[in-house]
Order: structure tokens, then C-alpha cells, then sequence
């Protein structure tokens, strides 16, 4: 089918005024977040209704338009953007994005997949609770994205993926057909737990339209602190100490390599480095807690920190004394992704390995990296209670453009490094996704059953594979 005839036929199907064709109304859905993907569709459809999705999805099922689902459009993995052909549509679930229920009884909420996910933590804020899923990127992604990545973040050592945080799903299949499986239930063995195909199946199985998500009590008293070290096997060590100490309190992580604090110090506004001297390596604590007060756990935390101390492992902490201090240490950790954009090329690997082996990860990718690209400055930044790092091999713009084979060379390094991560049990894309950039990782990382088995999911639900072609999955 032609684009004007696509174009024309979406209108008649969603409205006019819910689909863009004009090259600038669409030009910011044709590129990504980070800027490094690009494609080209027909038009933009934004549906209103799962009534309106299930017929757009009818209509290209039908005619055998590929169709490329779109949330926010932050995905670090080319998912988001569709492919070149041009013969296709986006479809961005923005304008479907009512907050349906907040059942603070039930601890529960239905929200429709256009949601911004601050857009939902503030609404389970305001019935005194929580919705822990929290990552940079959470004032414009959109729940549905972070379902149909299972997005991770900053709370996962506590409270699990997205993929935990979730009850039912209703979804709207590659023929048009609507499943409801919208339900508030703790328990439900009847059969498959079917939601669980169209989490983390990156828009390829079908469209996520409304999801009902668990709630939690909001936390009456929260700790944080930044402590300083000088070998990551230190930090690393102390961090499983303190899951030990706070098992039900701790509920963020993070481990920072002193070349990724300064980036975002240099380039993130209103941040000041609470250090008087960086140490090579960093972890943001924080605990959370539904009893006593925060001066209660501030004042534990500042007591076992001193008993750290001690051992002779910590070398500086300082420790969030006000909600404002506190806000300033996180502001730091989530400007981390706009920093290094603005620092320069950095070839970003969403790896992850065993918590206990990240020391051996980082002192084996230190060396690949300096062996075979040594114009490369190793950043690290990692949710290490669940021991995934974001490890980022970091290049001037200047020495990047001049590479004459760019995106060879980016395999070369990746792989470098997946083959460590891969001999320590661990993966190539623990939070971010396969999109279109890692689809290459899949046959070579992935064992052959488990591709063999994710083709026939991928036949039996979308057989003429209109939806979201060419990601997720090597071509068979
Ligand atoms: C600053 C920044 C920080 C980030 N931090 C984190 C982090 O800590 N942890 C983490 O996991 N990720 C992180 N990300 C990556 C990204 O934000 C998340 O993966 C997010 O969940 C994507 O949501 P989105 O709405 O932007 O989806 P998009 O980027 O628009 O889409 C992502 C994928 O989901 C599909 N999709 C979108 N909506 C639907 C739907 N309704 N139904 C079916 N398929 C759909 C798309 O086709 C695509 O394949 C970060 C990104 C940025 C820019």
C-alpha cells in the first residue's frame, strides 16, 4: 500500500485529527531519545481508545502493514523508531492516557498505557502510597513502555522489575482482537499467566493498553547517604553488607566510578560535589522505611556507617541531612544518561553479572578496553544490588566521527564485553531491552532453544509479523 493510501485509511479509522502526516509533526517520532536511530513511517497514529488501536491493528493485520509501537520514545536500544521502509505507521499510545483507578484499599491501580510514570507515582502519592518504579527517564516514558521493556531503575533491589509491579494487563493483539486481563488478584493459577508474554516483549507480540499495577505503603522515614571508596571490590563487598544489615529497608543501590560522577557533576545544573575529594568509586545508599522517623534511620545508618569506618573499607560518607540534601545526591545519580550525552560518544553496554562479580567485570573490561581501545575512558554507573552496570566506553566526538567503520567498530568492543560478562553467567541487556541495536548479540549470546522457542511465540501470535518487525528477534 502506498503512504498517502496508509495515511487516508488511518484517518478514516482514528480521525483525522489523530494522525500526523506533515514532515515536521512527525519528524520528532522518527528519531530517538539518544539521537543515533532514525526511520521513517507513513504517518503517526495517535489512537484514543483500545477500541481505536484494535482497529488500526485490524486494518494493517489485514493489508500487512508493518506497525511500530511507540511510548515515550526513550529507549536506549533503537525500539522505539520505526525501520526505513517508509510503508509503515508509528503508533503512540500518548493521548490514551486516563489514570482509571487508584484503589488504595486493594492497594492497586488501572492506568492506561499512555500514562507518564511521574504522572502515576504522584497519583499514588496523593492516597498515601507508593508506586516504587522510578528511573530517569520518568518524566516523559510512559507505562507502557516501561511494561513492554519491563524497565528496571533505581528501586529494583527492593521492589523488582516492572514486571513484579504488575497484576493484569488488557492488550490488544496483532489481528485487532482485545484481551482483558485487567485484574486486582494476588493469586490467580487458572492457566497461563499470559501477561507475562506481553512484559518485556518490546510492542513485538502486540500493543499494552491499560495495566492494573501494585501498590505499597509510602515510606514514613527514609536514610540516604554517598559513600566514597577506594577499590570497587571494597564498595562492592559493603554493598552486600548493607543488603544484609537493611533487608527490607534498602531500596536503592547504586555504584558510580569516579570518571561518571565527574561528567555529571560538569554537566548536570544546581549539582554540587559533596565530597571534598572524589573517590575512585561511589555508592548512593538509601533505605526506606513505613516506621519510626528518617532522623531514626539516618541516625542507624550513620551508626553502622561508622562501624564501616572502622574495618578500614570506607574511606567517606556523607550522610543526606534534609530532604533538599538528599534530593541533591539523587539529582547527581539521575543526571548521569543527559551528562554523558553531552560528554561525548559513549558506546553504552546494559550489562549484568552476578552482584559478587562485579569487581572481576570491571578489572577484566578495564583491561579488554585498554588494550584494544585505549582512546577509551571506562565510565561506570550501575544499579548494583541487582548487579547490573551500565558500562560505557566513553570517546571524544572528534575521535568517533573519524572512525571509518563506525558501527564495526562498536561490535568489536561490545562484544569484547559481553563475552567477559557472558563467561561470568551474566547478559548483555538486563533492563534496556534488545530493540533493533542488539538484535546482533541474540544468535551468538542466546541459547538456540530459547530462540527457536521465542519464533514460535512470535508466529502463533503475529504470524504475519506487523508488529514491531525486526526487533527483538534474529531473522530465522
Ligand atoms: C534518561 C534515561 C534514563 C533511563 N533509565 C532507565 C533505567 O534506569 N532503567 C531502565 O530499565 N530503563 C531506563 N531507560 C530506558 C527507557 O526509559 C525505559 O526503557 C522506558 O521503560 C521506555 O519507556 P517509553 O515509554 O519511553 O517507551 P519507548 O522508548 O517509546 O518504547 C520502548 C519499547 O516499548 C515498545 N512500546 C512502547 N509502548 C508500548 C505499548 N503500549 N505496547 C507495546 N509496546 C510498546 C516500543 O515499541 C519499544 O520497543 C532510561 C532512558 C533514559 C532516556
Amino acid at each position: 500500500m502506498e503512504a498517502n493510501e496508509i495515511v487516508a485509511a488511518m484517518q478514516s479509522i482514528a480521525g483525522a485529527a489523530s494522525v500526523a502526516s506533515a514532515a515536521n509533526d512527525m519528524a520528532p517520532h522518527f528519531i530517538d531519545w539518544r539521537k543515533r536511530h532514525t526511520g521513517v513511517s507513513a504517518c503517526v497514529v495517535f489512537p484514543r481508545s483500545t477500541e481505536d488501536v484494535s482497529n488500526v491493528l485490524a486494518f494493517c493485520n489485514e493489508h500487512r502493514i508493518k506497525v511500530f509501537p511507540q511510548g515515550g520514545n526513550t529507549s536506549t536500544c533503537g525500539g522505539s523508531v520505526p525501520d526505513e521502509s517508509g510503508s509503515s505507521i508509528v503508533l503512540n499510545l500518548a493521548k490514551i492516557n486516563r489514570i482509571v483507578e487508584v484503589n488504595a484499599q486493594d492497594n492497586s491501580m488501572t492506568v492506561q498505557a499512555g500514562c507518564i510514570l511521574a504522572d502515576i507515582q504522584a497519583a499514588a502519592d496523593q492516597v498515601d502510597r507508593l508506586f516504587p518504579l522510578s528511573l530517569g527517564a520518568e518524566g516523559s516514558c510512559q507505562i507502557g513502555g516501561n511494561l513492554a521493556t519491563n524497565a528496571g531503575g533505581t528501586n529494583v533491589v527492593r521492589f523488582g522489575n516492572t514486571r513484579d509491579l504488575v497484576l493484569g494487563i488488557e492488550a490488544v493483539l496483532p489481528d485487532g482482537r482485545i484481551w482483558n486481563g485487567l485484574r486486582t488478584l494476588r493469586k490467580n493459577n487458572s492457566g497461563y499467566d499470559l501477561k507475562h508474554l506481553f512484559i518485556g516483549a518490546e510492542g513485538t507480540l502486540g500493543i499494552i493498553t491499560a495495566a492494573t499495577l501494585k501498590l505499597f505503603p509510602k515510606p514514613r522515614a527514609r536514610a540516604t547517604a554517598i559513600l566514597g571508596f577506594a577499590h570497587v571490590q571494597d564498595a562492592v563487598d559493603e554493598g552486600i553488607k548493607l543488603q544484609m544489615q537493611f533487608p527490607g529497608e534498602l531500596v536503592g543501590l547504586e555504584l558510580i566510578s569516579k570518571s561518571e560522577f565527574d561528567i555529571s557533576l560538569r554537566h548536570a545544573a544546581q549539582t554540587r560535589n559533596p565530597f571534598e575529594a572524589t573517590p575512585e568509586w561511589i555508592v548512593l545508599v538509601e533505605l526506606a522505611a513505613s516506621s519510626a522517623t528518617s532522623e531514626a534511620w539516618t541516625d542507624r545508618l550513620t551508626e553502622y556507617l561508622r562501624f564501616a569506618f572502622e574495618d578500614g573499607i570506607l574511606r567517606d560518607a556523607v550522610v543526606a541531612t534534609s530532604e533538599q540534601q538528599r534530593a541533591d545526591l539523587w539529582k547527581i545519580r539521575h543526571s548521569i544518561t543527559e551528562s554523558n550525552v553531552r560528554e561525548g560518544m559513549g558506546i553504552t553496554h546494559d550489562i549484568a553479572v552476578p552482584t559478587y562479580c562485579i569487581p572481576a567485570f570491571i578489572e577484566q573490561a578495564g583491561k579488554a578496553l585498554q588494550q584494544h581501545f585505549p582512546d577509551a575512558l571506562p565510565v561506570v554507573v550501575g544499579h548494583m544490588g541487582d548487579g547490573n552496570l551500565h558500562y560505557i566506553a566513553m570517546f571524544s566526538h572528534t575521535y568517533w566521527a573519524a572512525l571509518p567503520d563506525r558501527r564495526k567498530t562498536q561490535l568489536e568492543l561490545s562484544h569484547l564485553l559481553y563475552d567477559i560478562s557472558a563467561a561470568m553467567g551474566g547478559t548483555f541487556s538486563a533492563e534496556h531491552g534488545i530493540g533493533s541495536l542488539h538484535v546482533p548479540e541474540m544468535p551468538i549470546y542466546k541459547d538456540p532453544v530459547e530462540i527457536a522457542l521465542m519464533h514460535s511465540v512470535k508466529a502463533l501470535l503475529d504470524p504475519r509479523d506487523t508488529m514491531n518487525p525486526g526487533r527483538v528477534l534474529p531473522q530465522s
